[in-house]
Formats: C-alpha cells, structure tokens, sequence
C-alpha cells in the first residue's frame, strides 16, 4: 500500500509536471483540469475571493467539492495526493541510518510507555479529566490558517499561496524546466528551491503543525463518520492480554496514537486514509470500514480466543 501511495502521488505530479513543461495547460494541484473542467484548491479559491471581493463560480464549486471530499474521506488528500510527504521521504534518505534509528526507537518508547500507561491505569480516557484537558479543540495549524486570511484581507492577495510548498515544488518544476529549455535566468531559479528546502529542513513538522490546509481538512473532517480506522476489541493484543503493543500508533504519519487517541498530537480527524496501522497490526484487528461510527472503539478489556495463537506467543515490539 505504501508503495502504490508514493505511486499515485508521485505519479500525479510526474503527470502534471510534464503537463507544464509540455505547455498542455493542465494546471498544477493549486489549479488542475482543462479549460471550464477545472478545479481550485479550495483554500486558493476561498483566499482568492477574499482578496479580490468577488465570488468567483469555478472557486466557489472546487470548494463545495473538497468539502464533500474530505466529508466521505478526511485527509484523504495528504495521504494519497500531495506531493509535499514524497518530498518529505526524499529528504529522509539524506539522514544517516544511525539518526534514522534513534528517532524510530524514540518513538517506539513513547508509544510503548503510553499503552503501559493505559494498561495500568484502569481509568477510563473519557471519565478521567487529565486526559481530557492534554489536547486543545484548536491547535498552531489553525492559528497559521487564521493568520493567513487576515494576512489576505490585509494585503489583498494571497500571501500564504506564495510559501505553500505544493505551489513551490511546482513552481521549482517550470523555473529550471525554463532555465534549461529557454536558458530563462533569474534569481527566482535559487530562491524558490531555496525557500522549499528551507521549509523542509526548519519546518520538519509542517504537515503537523503549521499547513492551514490540512487546518481547513481537520475542521471539516470533524463531521466525518466514514473509512476512519477501528479497532477489533475481540483482535487488538493490549485488549486481549494486557501487553503493550502500539505498533500501528508507532507508524502513523499523521500523529495519532490509533490505539489510544487521548495522547496523540493529532486525533482520528486528522486521519491520512495512509492505511500504515492496517498493514503494522500484527493481530488484523485494524480496518477502515465504511461506517466508523465515532472512530476506534472503547468496549471492556475481554479476553477472548480468537486471536491467533502465534502472535499472543510472540512478544509485542519493546517488550
Ligand atoms: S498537511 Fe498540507 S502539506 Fe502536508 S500533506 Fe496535507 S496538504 Fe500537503
Ligand atoms: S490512523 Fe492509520 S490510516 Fe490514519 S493516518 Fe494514521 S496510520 Fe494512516
Ligand atoms: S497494532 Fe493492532 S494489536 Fe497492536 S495495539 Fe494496535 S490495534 Fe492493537
């Protein structure tokens, strides 16, 4: 799965980068289609009215469909189109194996330590008010998203459309393709690459913290009930034998603690549709199913035989 993911994304902008230098018109993700068949980025499209005091129809249906989008499939968008978590992998090979593996094994702690934590608190999330008061109904990504429409109204232009690394990496695309086609040199061939690793390397939790996109996502993705992750009580090994586990919050890109969503940086309305968890969980206790109801179930510890004996016999990761 995570290979047919970097296939569509990085297929898609392969797709509308040489739709660029071939001059095809096709757009790029900020504004792809062909001629009245095309769509906006929504958050371009709502920036784009405020700044010009105007309702423009082509802005206003892209925005009614992300909306209906992200209703069914959340943050659908990051996991499957964006560019940005390719670029992100990219970079990732130019750190040593050595720091690899201590930022796995950090976080493989810090999962571990949590589903200890649960196992032996006997509280549950929900009645317990110290869990309640760790996470914020807003976080930095809407204050980033706030800001950027005041900075709209404030200017009359779109300010953040000119740092978004989506338009950066498709801008970075055109200037060196004219660079090398036209021998078009200007300053903008350095600066904007430059800005885009800048962003890469000081913004490292971009996607996390500081995109308004994935801000706009999350509030709407609030209202989503469908293809969010379950957990099977009767299959997860913490609920069957009481061991830690937490090997599908150790994967997740979004920050979700899957297993116990109260100590995430981010909740299940954040959820990518990555299906990373899925695919980590040893026992097949995870699915995406149509109808989630209100994400991963709560439900009393049991012990019940229907795990397969061979992973309650192996020990969980860090145990
Ligand atoms: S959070 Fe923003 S930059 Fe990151 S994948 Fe989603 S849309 Fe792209
Ligand atoms: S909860 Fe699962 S499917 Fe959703 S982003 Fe995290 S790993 Fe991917
Ligand atoms: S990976 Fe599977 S078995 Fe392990 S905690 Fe997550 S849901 Fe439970």
């Amino acid at each position: 799965m995570d290979k047919l993911r970097i296939a569509v994304s990085g297929g898609l902008f392969a797709l509308l980068s040489i739709g660029i230098v071939a001059g095809l018109s096709t757009g790029t993700l900020s504004g792809f289609g062909w001629d009245a068949f095309s769509l906006l980025c929504p958050f371009g499209a709502v920036t784009s009215m405020i700044a010009a005091h105007l309702v423009v129809p082509r802005g206003v249906v892209s925005l009614v469909l992300m909306v209906a989008f992200i209703a069914v499939f959340g943050r659908a968008f990051c996991g499957w189109v964006c560019p940005v978590p390719l670029g992100k992998r990219i970079s990732g090979f130019f750190k040593s194996a050595n720091r690899r593996k201590v930022e796995q094994d950090e976080r493989r702690e810090r999962m571990l330590d949590i589903a200890r934590h649960q196992l032996s608190c006997g509280t549950e999330c929900s009645e317990c008010a110290s869990c309640k008061q760790r996470r914020a109904k807003l976080d930095s990504r809407h204050v980033v998203l706030g800001g950027a429409l005041l900075s709209t109204v404030a200017f009359g232009f779109p300010v953040f459309c000119i740092v978004c690394p989506i338009g950066l990496a498709f801008a970075t695309v055109l200037l060196v393709w004219r660079l090398f086609a036209n021998g078009d040199v200007s300053i903008l061939v350095v600066a904007v690459p430059a800005l885009l690793v800048l962003e890469a390397t000081l913004l490292r939790k971009w996607c996390a913290r500081f995109c308004p996109l994935a801000a706009f996502m999350n509030l709407i993705g609030r209202f989503n009930r469908t293809f969010r992750p379950v957990i099977d009580e009767s299959k997860c090994i913490e609920s069957v034998s009481g061991r830690p586990c937490s090997r599908c919050s150790m994967v997740c890109e979004a920050e979700i603690n899957v297993r116990h969503p109260e100590f995430g940086e981010r909740t299940l309305d954040d959820c990518t549709r990555c299906r990373a968890c899925v695919e980590a969980c040893p026992a097949g206790a995870l699915s995406l199913p149509l109808r989630s109801g209100r994400g991963v179930q709560e439900g009393p510890v049991t012990i019940e035989d229907n795990v397969d004996p061979s992973v309650l016999a192996s020990k969980p990761a860090g145990e």
